[in-house]
Parts: C-alpha cells; sequence; structure tokens
C-alpha cells in the first residue's frame, strides 16, 4: 500500500472527513481491520484564511509548499490538497516535491465526464467561482463551469466562512443552497459540483435536482485508488 500525504487543516472539519472517506473506503475494499496508510500536515486555517483576504496566494503558497515537503520527507508517496480553494497554488505545490501531486480538480472533472456531463453547477468560495484557476482547470477536461448569481455567490461563501469551516450547520442555509441549486438546474446544468470540501456538512446528494459531484469524496476515492494501485 502506498502511502497518502494529506495537507489538511483548511478546515480541518473537512479534513476530518477526507480521513474518515479514505479509511472507510480502504476498509471496504480490503476488509478486516484494514484502513490507509497515510500521514496529515495541518496548517492553521486563521493563518491561511487571513492570507486569503489579504490576496497574498504568494505567502499561503510559501506554506502549503513546505506542508507538502515535510510530508514527502516523512515518507508519503503522493500529495493531496484537501481543501479546492488553495488549488489555486497548486503548481507551486506540485513544484516543491518529487512524489506525484493528485489534483482535485482533475479527479473531479474526469468523474463528470464519465457520467456524460458537460455542463456543471459550481458551489465553492468566492474565490474558487471568481478566479479562473478552477473553471479553466476543468475546460482542459471539456467541461463548462456555471456559477451562481453575484449575490448567490455572496450567500455561498459566507455560509462557508461563517458556518460550515466553524462546524455550524443550519436549516435555514440548507435551504438556500437547495434554491441555489434550482436556480442553476434552470439555467441548464445537468450536473452539481460540490467545489467546496465542506459543503456535504450541509446538503447531500438529495438537495441537488441534477446529479451531484461531491470534490471530497470523489479525490478521496481518487487516492484510494492510488494507494492500493
Ligand atoms: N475547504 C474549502 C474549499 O474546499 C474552503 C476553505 C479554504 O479556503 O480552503 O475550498
Amino acid at each position: 500500500m502506498r502511502t497518502i500525504g494529506l495537507i489538511g487543516g483548511m478546515s480541518w472539519e473537512s479534513s476530518a472527513e477526507y480521513y474518515r472517506l479514505i479509511n472507510e473506503d480502504v476498509r471496504t475494499r480490503l476488509g478486516g481491520q484494514h484502513n490507509a496508510e497515510s500521514l496529515m500536515a495541518t496548517v492553521d486555517f486563521g493563518e491561511i484564511e487571513a492570507m486569503q483576504r489579504a490576496g497574498d496566494w504568494d505567502g499561503a503558497g510559501a506554506v502549503l509548499a513546505e506542508a507538502a515537503t515535510v510530508l514527502e520527507r516523512g515518507g508519503a508517496d503522493m500529495i493531496a490538497l484537501c481543501t479546492n480553494t488553495m488549488h489555486v497554488v497548486a503548481d507551486r505545490i506540485e513544484a516543491a516535491v518529487e512524489v506525484p501531486f493528485i489534483h482535485l480538480v482533475d479527479a473531479t472533472a474526469r468523474r463528470i465526464r464519465e457520467a456524460g456531463i458537460e455542463r456543471a453547477g459550481l458551489l465553492a468560495t468566492r474565490f474558487t467561482m471568481e478566479m479562473d484557476f478552477y473553471a479553466e482547470r476543468m475546460a482542459r477536461h471539456g467541461i463548462a463551469v456555471e456559477v451562481p448569481t453575484a449575490a448567490d455567490r455572496a450567500i455561498v461563501h459566507e455560509i462557508i466562512y461563517g458556518e460550515l469551516t466553524l462546524g455550524v450547520v443550519k436549516d435555514d442555509s440548507r435551504k438556500a443552497y437547495r434554491r441555489i441549486m434550482a436556480d442553476l438546474a434552470e439555467r441548464g446544468c445537468a450536473g452539481m459540483i460540490y467545489g467546496c470540501t465542506e459543503i456535504t456538512l450541509l446538503v447531500d446528494d438529495t438537495d441537488s435536482p441534477v446529479p451531484v459531484f461531491d470534490s471530497t469524496r470523489i479525490h478521496a476515492e481518487h487516492l484510494v485508488d492510488l494507494a492500493l494501485g
């Protein structure tokens, strides 16, 4: 079994999901007492979030590249970043290590393509929805990404930072996400990308009118595929 190196802490609420999903998947596939061999380097989201707000992507990239090298020195055979947003600095992390960097967007896009979907809605942080790194990477796989209106993007983003990354889950927020997903489906999206690793703390497959692509679960399953070879 190969060792999975996880850069976590953005937020730890979602890193816990990665840990659970990866280990459950290995147990399902191998049975018995088996679990994944893994390492996690957890950064302080308080520091990363302040850099995000300041637009200091270079500073945040340096912190995450350093975390990747720690994992590599510790014996990780692959590196995964447990957040969609910080894939904005994926190139920097990838360049810092010799072992493969397993990109969340590539794994998610392949799953969408396999489902025969070419146009999908995206729920994510403001950074992921509004900067071009995510949509551009999806486009390389032939997926067109549609984002909510500006007012709805603000709602989606606020719920992530003001609630989900703090472990707070509210019914009103679930209703808001449902409404926003219904709107995206009406605009022609045949699939819905949960493009933030905390989103399934709030909504599941049944809250979307179209098939859901949960980036956390898809990324975790892909890591297990690679770990078990
Ligand atoms: N975990 C979230 C994501 O997948 C948001 C927190 C962050 O900015 O890293 O984008």
